[in-house]
């Protein structure tokens, strides 16, 4: 905060990223952060860096964004507070998962 209480984009968070490849998940991921720091009091904004693909994408903690993830964190706390999992369902991205294991074994 600035000396008016008002907050400040003094920091940036970065997440650095193999590929564009599941880009959705990481603005989500970026945002969880940002919003985890502004319950704190602390105004960021973020950033997702693809070295390999020479791209730099900013997040921004926008009302859109915020109500996506409290709609994701109550889906995922109704999955916890279920009897049992999901069934898994394959994807594109399960080859490369590093849960895998866990979903198919
Ligand atoms: S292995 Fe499981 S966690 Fe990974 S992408 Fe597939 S379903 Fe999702």
């Amino acid at each position: 905060m600035n000396i008016t209480g008002n907050l400040v984009n003094a920091y940036y968070i970065c997440e650095i990223k193999k590929s564009s490849i599941g880009t959705k998940a990481a603005i989500m991921q970026v945002s969880f952060y940002l919003k985890k720091l502004k319950e704190k009091g602390i105004s960021a904004r973020g950033e997702i860096l693809i070295p390999k693909e020479k791209k730099k994408i900013s997040v921004e903690l926008t009302k859109d964004l915020e109500a996506e993830l409290d709609r994701g964190i109550s889906d995922m706390k109704a999955i916890i507070a279920g009897d049992s999992p999901p069934k898994a369902i394959k994807n594109n991205f399960c080859k490369n998962c590093a849960f895998y294991e866990l979903c198919f074994a």
